[in-house]
């Protein structure tokens, strides 16, 4: 009788994990008093709910500004198009992250820019980001990931020294704290993202953060079909969308916020626990923790999986038994960029991309080491909500990766379709969890 989940054996874990996003009878009641208010939209803009949400997600993260958008990948074209970002403009982005902290560059006609994470936090490599500086650099946007936040300090001598703009991509960083500030007040813009994944939840939905008075008017302007807000005293108009999240959304993420606080302590309770319990298993190890960030977010709790210590099985087979162990887990949670099928650019799309002499795009010959180990070899994520749950749900979790360790041989030659998916892009990859 097999021992492993993948091989036919009993899974450590048969319950679920907490619930995703959660919601009780503030979010009921917030969304029935926009309803019976028939006062739905985000126009005028920002509306109540989102004007009170703003005003309050601002001071949460320490931002003299907040404005509420459709999704945070708009939220990042918003910021880099209030940056000044032209076509042409080269925007540094570090290469390990979603393929949305990217294709906004691409839509102001920019060229991202992919350089390397580092290898003990997965955030952007401030050497690599200063060695791909050039006369047309304009811009960078640091990613916060992996519990990490990008080496700020670093960062801003960089982009003082260059006369860069900074936007972080906080979708991964509601709560983070760097020296005592929040994610979002550090560069000249933050981005977040309220998606249905991410630590505060309205189904969609993005944030723009900004201190600078004159980015906050653009970003509204650009938001809200190009007009002028009541308190816009410079006067440039840009050409606007309509960018505007709904009152619903609004009303349900002013009480997301009001948990917010409470979950991210939780989760770095347990995450202490998991950290503690996955140190005494040979073969895996955890990233850094810069002493600089003062208050950790996890989106996504982040080990490294080392495959010589489990007789040579690669990562994606370690994290389908995982999952067959009833532990919802990630391999190839991202792939740097320049690789992603969901990043094949057709150039005759984007006539500002300088295409290489053979043709090519100008990051077909991209190559960053430790973000290609990361995603093909090493890194495993597991969601946020394994971490809000009780300690036993933690203690499963360890329990299960010992159980696969020490089932080296089967694992080695379990043979399943889940192996298969695992090793698959996101892009590519069937939901087999639904
Ligand atoms: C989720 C995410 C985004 C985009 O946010 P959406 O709201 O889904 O558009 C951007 N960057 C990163 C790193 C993300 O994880």
């Amino acid at each position: 009788m097999p021992d492993l989940a993948i091989a036919g054996g009993s899974a450590v874990r048969t319950k679920p994990f907490a619930h995703w996003p959660q919601y009780d009878e503030r979010e009921r009641r917030g969304v029935l008093e926009v309803l019976e208010s028939r006062n739905w939209g985000g126009y005028p803009f920002p509306n109540k709910q989102a004007a009170l949400f703003s005003e309050r997600f601002a001071g949460h993260q320490d931002a003299k500004h907040a404005l509420c958008a459709v999704n945070g990948t708009l939220t990042i074209e918003i910021a880099l198009k209030a940056a000044g970002i032209k076509p042409g403009d080269e925007v540094i982005i570090p290469a390990y992250t979603f393929e949305a902290t990217a294709v906004p560059v691409l839509r102001l006609g920019g060229v991202p820019i992919f350089v390397d994470v580092l290898p003990d936090t997965y955030c952007v490599d401030p050497e690599a980001a200063t060695a791909a500086v050039t006369r047309r650099t304009r811009a960078i946007i640091p990613v916060h990931l992996a519990m990490n936040m990008a080496d700020m300090d670093a960062i801003k001598d960089l982009a003082a020294k260059h006369d860069l703009k900074i936007i972080e991509d906080c979708a991964h960083a509601h709560g983070a704290k760097w020296r005592g500030r929040g994610a979002g007040s550090i560069g000249d813009a933050g981005s977040f993202s309220m998606q249905s994944s991410k630590l505060m939840s309205a189904g969609e939905g993005g944030v723009v953060t900004t201190n600078d008075d004159e980015m906050f008017e653009l970003c509204q302007s650009y938001i809200n079909c190009g007009r002028a807000s009541q308190t816009d005293v410079y006067g440039h108009r840009i050409v606007g969308f309509n960018y505007r999240i709904t009152e619903f959304q609004a009303a349900i993420l002013l009480v997301q916020l009001e948990r917010l606080a409470a979950q991210t302590e939780l989760r770095s309770a347990r995450a202490a626990r998991l950290a503690e319990g996955l140190s005494r298993i040979p073969g895996l190890s955890l990233l850094e923790r810069d002493e600089r960030q003062t208050t950790q977010a996890i989106y996504q709790f982040v080990f490294k999986y080392n495959a010589e210590a489990f007789g040579g099985a690669p990562r994606d087979r370690f994290v389908a038994a995982l999952e067959a162990e009833g532990i919802p887990s990630d391999g190839l949670f991202y792939e740097p960029v320049y690789r992603s099928p969901l990043f094949r650019v057709d150039p005759r799309d984007y006539p500002m991309l300088p295409i290489t002499s053979g043709g090519g795009l100008p990051w077909q010959d991209a190559r960053c080491p430790v973000a290609e180990q990361a995603a093909y070899r090493e890194s495993v994520w597991l969601p946020h909500q394994l971490l809000l749950g009780d300690e036993r749900d933690v203690d499963q979790i360890v329990e299960a990766i010992d159980k696969i360790r020490c089932n080296v041989g089967e694992l080695l030659r379990a043979d399943h379709k889940l192996i298969k998916i695992k090793g698959m892009n996101r892009a590519e990859r069937p939901r087999f969890d639904a």
